[in-house]
């Protein structure tokens, strides 16, 4: 009851003239929970325990159930949630791992990082997601996995990625840093490949007061080995099995994250209420709204669109205190630390298009009906389209 109070209140404030609209509001979202969230920080502090503890194996144990995943480790990032599950996996040099381009660099940074090689392959115009029929002709003797993201909160087309995966012997790592909460085909993202990584920085979807992250696997013995990972390989204190990091997410930021977590389906059902009222207000404007298969269940980590003169439009918002964000302006394969790899201008045709297109509208589940009205009344007049009631 006290969680639909919550929405409403965010959803029928109006918008008062001249208020800026960010892409995301942490005061908003503190003077709302803050009171939780200060107990819950106290109990930490009373605890006297800054590593480990109850936090963290609740906050484990509420998303494995949650997402019907049976191995849950947290730790310190959603990089570090890649980086732990590729070692894991003993990935290293001599290894390629297939990822797209368009996404952020932490996918491929950590396979670099290990000494292993990311091969970039194009993703769909319309989903911005892992083309699957472009995958198959990038798999080589050297392949080891498939690490598909779900970008800005939409599941990436499994079923297709994990077939070739199981026939060609190699394991899938979901980078569901943006979806958590997503469905694809009625299963939950994280639950779709082989082992998967979560992201709780402040902007995600599940975001924390600092850096944070989650691994989520079936598989016991990968879950085993990421357990030993995360503290410098110890299979027990000062005995080291293997040569991992220190990869432990903080007791205190655990302990806020459970707080977050009991308003996570209020803020994704906000996030989808934003994206079809945007959905609706832009109708008839010459921008191309998100592309949602029907067996997909984002769940808007941004509301992206596509547009020409996407620069034009971003200042012109900018003007009227709007803030929009383009997630992302330069590709992976065109980034300068992966030069060696050989990649240029025209490698991947759709990934380098959409780089120039894309437009992240606010979207976070703090923004009023108000706001999401004045963003699309400014987009609309930016394409001259004359003013209605909406
Ligand atoms: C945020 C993000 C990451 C990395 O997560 P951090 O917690 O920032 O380290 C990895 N992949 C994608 C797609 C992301 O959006």
């Amino acid at each position: 009851m006290e969680m639909r109070q919550t929405a409403s209140r965010i959803a029928f404030e109006r918008h008062p003239a001249g208020r800026r609209v960010e892409t995301l509001d942490l005061k908003k979202e503190m003077e709302l929970y803050g009171s939780e969230i200060r107990a819950a920080i106290e109990d930490v502090l009373e605890s006297g325990q800054f590593i480990g503890g109850p936090a963290i194996t609740q906050l484990e144990a509420e998303l494995s159930e949650r997402l019907g995943v049976t191995h849950a480790i947290a730790v310190s990032s959603g990089t570090d949630a890649i980086l732990c599950a590729l070692m894991a996996l003993e990935i290293g040099p001599g290894d390629e791992v297939i990822v797209p381009s368009f996404t952020f660099f932490a996918t491929a940074g950590c396979v670099a990082r290990l000494g292993a090689k990311p091969v970039f392959v194009d993703v769909d115009p319309r989903t911005f997601n892992l083309d699957p029929e472009q995958i198959e002709a990038a798999v080589t003797p050297k392949t080891r996995a498939i690490m598909p993201v779900h970008l800005y909160g939409q599941c990436a087309d499994m079923d297709p990625i994990c077939e070739i995966g199981k026939r060609r012997g190699l394991c899938v790592i979901e980078d569901a840093a943006q979806a958590l909460g997503a469905q694809y085909k009625g299963r939950n993202a994280c639950t779709l490949g082989d082992i998967a990584c979560l992201s709780f920085y402040p902007t995600k979807n599940l975001g924390g007061f600092g850096e944070g992250g989650m691994i989520l696997t079936e598989d016991e013995r990968l879950a085993e080995v990421c357990r030993q990972l995360r503290t410098h390989g110890e299979s027990e204190r000062y005995y080291h099995d293997r040569i991992g990091g220190n990869f432990r997410l903080d007791t205190m930021k655990a302990a806020i994250l459970l707080v977050k977590l009991k308003h996570l389906d209020t803020f994704t059902r906000r996030r989808r209420e934003t994206a079809e009222r945007y959905n609706e207000l832009l109708r008839e404007v010459p921008v191309q709204r998100p592309f949602v298969p029907t067996h997909q269940a984002p769940v808007y980590h941004q509301y992206t669109i596509q547009c020409d003169r996407r620069d034009e439009l971003k200042a012109s918002l900018q003007e009227h205190r709007i803030g929009t964000a383009v997630y992302y302006p330069v590709p992976l394969h065109l980034q300068t630390c992966f030069e060696g790899l050989g990649y240029r201008c025209g490698s991947l045709p759709v990934t380098e298009r959409v780089c120039q297109r894309v437009l992240s509208l606010p979207c976070h589940p703090m923004l009023h009906d108000g706001d999401i009205e004045h963003v699309a009344k400014r987009i609309r007049e930016c394409y001259g389209e004359p003013d209605r009631e909406t």
